[in-house]
């Protein structure tokens, strides 16, 4: 018998699994649905902080943010909302945009269709809940899709938020393992906006994904994602970036 009539479904279930992983894990792939990655200009970079509200870290990153004048969105776990809403009022009073990060942080891939939306669904009323409206934005715990996450993001009015940048500001690593790391963002931005380059052709600027909190506990020590941004952010101004929300990022003319 020809070998590859026994080992087609075998060879074929193991492209397949392979193509379901990227699909699930690949911030940017689109097979279970569309996602935002991008800006829509290599001029605006898109800060994003997961994990949070944070009462040990994000009253800091507030008042980081504010010195240079940066917009951001957060994507916030739904247990943590009901701990503090006022962090989260405050964080939307200071300009800046929130999303839902599911009610208790599971792997999405593992959970069945009910258990996806039920995980959207209670972080939705809990911003909801605080804030009077529920956010536009969603992001998958771990990035991690499959076929139902973006759906049922969809039900309940959201655009799925990945990201191109993810420097893995959780790991127990000091400032100076996380600073360059993010020295990516710079490069583009050197690469796409210096010598009076077009940014309107260039025009897909960075996402990038930090953590103002932990899933796991309330009060996560993320200081060294401050010292990595105390770092960047004059430096990255310098270089001609701006400093948007999601929202601007998508939907208000490219400069
Ligand atoms: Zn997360």
């Amino acid at each position: 018998m020809n070998p590859w009539v026994i080992e087609a479904p075998a060879a074929v279930a193991a492209a397949a699994a392979g193509i379901a992983a990227y699909g699930a894990a690949y911030p940017r792939a689109q097979l279970f649905g569309e996602t935002v990655c991008r800006t829509n200009s290599a001029r605006k970079l898109a800060l994003t902080f997961d994990d949070g509200p944070n009462p040990a870290i994000t009253p800091k990153l507030l008042d980081l943010l504010d010195r240079y004048k940066a917009k951001a969105t957060f994507f916030l776990i739904g247990r943590y909302v009901r701990e503090c809403p006022e962090l989260v009022q405050e964080t939307v009073a200071r300009g800046h945009e929130v999303g839902n990060h599911t009610e208790l942080h599971p792997n999405l891939f593992r959970l069945n269709p009910t258990k996806v939306r039920v995980e959207l669904r209670l972080c939705h009323d809990a911003i909801r809940g605080v804030l009077g409206a529920p956010p536009k934005w969603f992001r998958p715990p771990f990035g991690m899709r499959n076929p139902w996450v973006i759906p049922a993001a969809r039900e309940l009015g959201y655009r799925t938020v990945m990201w191109t940048v993810i420097p893995g500001d959780w790991r127990e690593k000091p400032a100076e393992w996380l600073i360059p790391r993010m020295q990516s963002i710079a490069d583009h931005a050197q690469q796409k906006l210096g010598n009076g380059s077009n940014t309107a052709a260039s025009g897909t600027g960075d996402v990038l994904c930090l953590h103002d909190g932990g899933h796991r506990d309330l009060n996560a020590d993320r200081s060294r994602t401050l010292a990595a941004l105390e770092h960047w952010l004059p430096r990255w101004r310098d270089l001609g970036l701006e400093f948007v929300t999601i929202g601007e990022a998508v939907s208000t003319p490219a400069p």
